[in-house]
């Protein structure tokens, strides 16, 4: 009998590492991962349907998307150069960190955030910094300085990414212009701001890219366009950044059918700002219900809330929950989060069962 062969390990980075997920429970309200409660326009899907019959399957799809990054520029008024596409906005990220991490470069983030802005960076062998926001949640001037600073001691160039997010996932809070502004103008490489609720918010970066080249604004169209399934991102950025994205891309990256797919949502803009005002509405009314039930919540601008039932641990609050068919974030393991959960906001109907699940919570049943 052959000795068992031993597998060769991965990546030291890798080997330490775990797979990021949420989990996915059977249950009938799912509020833990961001995602739009209602379905895209039924006009949006019976076009795309239509379109199936004129995509050539046979053939590669166009390499650098063009139609579609062009229908992506006129909606923000940029041109299409300054426009990258890919699989999910985590899939942009990850170009991003393909063409500008990498061994002997370090991004730096400010905890709590989104974690794959942590584990992108790392699985490309990129150095993580972590900052860290204030009482508020939010990234001071005198912190961005303090990590700046104490980065450039060891190799001024760097870091070569600082990663925002605003709204900031898991708090919801969005930076102010001038905190992105003092960023932008210390930071010696990309600042990535992530707007994936850039929508749910009153303010966007996108109007400082033409007045800095080192900005990118990444976005999705898994959250305010319905459309988490189709996996499809983008960053609004300089030409040459774009042009670097593209060199680390896969050649046809971009599916034919979601190549059109992202194109035909773009004729829906009305219908998304509808249900986005929907969401917000239904937003500040969980606010006010939470509130009112004195559970803990950080204001939110984004389509979730974080939340904490004091006196409770997070883990027994997601049991009952789920015990109640319903599902939220526990984040309780994150720096600085210690007791929380976060909510997405739902349709009226799934907010309601979130609160009528919370009120068994408060009641110890
Ligand atoms: N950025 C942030 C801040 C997110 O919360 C998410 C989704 N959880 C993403 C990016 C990734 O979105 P997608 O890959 O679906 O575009």
């Amino acid at each position: 009998m052959s000795e068992e062969r031993r597998l060769i390990a991965p990546r030291d980075e890798v080997a330490s590492m775990e797979a990021y997920f949420s989990p996915q429970l059977d249950v009938s309200v799912r509020l833990n991962t961001n995602e739009a409660p209602e379905p895209p326009p039924a006009g949006f899907v019976a076009e795309l349907l239509g379109e199936i019959n004129e995509v050539a399957l046979n053939r590669y799809p166009d390499r650098v998307a063009v139609e579609l990054r062009r229908a992506i520029g006129a909606l923000h008024g940029v041109d299409v150069s300054q426009v990258y596409a890919a699989n999910g906005s985590n899939e942009v990220i990850q170009s991003l960190l393909l063409a500008y991490g990498g061994p002997g470069r370090t991004a730096v983030v400010f905890e709590p955030t989104y974690a794959l802005h942590s584990h992108i960076p790392r699985i490309t062998g990129t150095k993580v910094f972590a900052g860290e926001r204030d009482k508020e949640y939010l990234v001071s001037a005198d912190e961005v300085d303090r990590v700046l600073g104490e980065v450039a001691r060891t190799d001024p160039a760097a870091p070569a990414v600082v990663f925002l997010c605003s709204p900031n996932n898991p708090t919801g809070r969005v930076e102010s212009l001038d905190i992105v502004q003092h960023v932008l103008e210390l930071a010696p490489g990309l600042v990535i701001v992530d707007e994936a609720y850039g929508q749910f918010a009153l303010r966007s970066a996108i109007e400082l890219t033409s007045a800095h080249r080192n900005l990118v604004v990444v976005r999705t169209f898994s959250k305010t366009w319905s459309l988490a399934a189709l996996r499809l991102g983008y960053a609004i950025a300089d030409p040459e950044v774009v042009d670097a994205l593209f060199s680390v891309s896969l050649p046809y990256h971009l599916d034919a059918l979601k190549q059109a797919a992202g194109r035909i949502a773009l004729g829906y803009v009305d219908d998304m700002h509808d249900r986005v005002r929907r969401l917000v509405d239904e937003r500040e009314r969980l606010l006010d219900s939470l509130g009112s039930r004195l559970v803990e919540v950080v204001p939110s601008q984004a389509n979730f809330i974080l939340f904490r039932v004091p006196g409770q641990s997070a883990h027994d609050v997601w049991d009952t929950l789920v015990a109640h068919s319903v599902i939220v974030r526990d984040l309780s393991t994150y720096a600085d989060l210690e007791g929380f959960l976060r909510v997405t906001v739902g349709t009226p109907a799934e907010n309601d069962a979130f609160l009528a699940a919370l009120d068994a919570v408060l009641a110890g049943s």
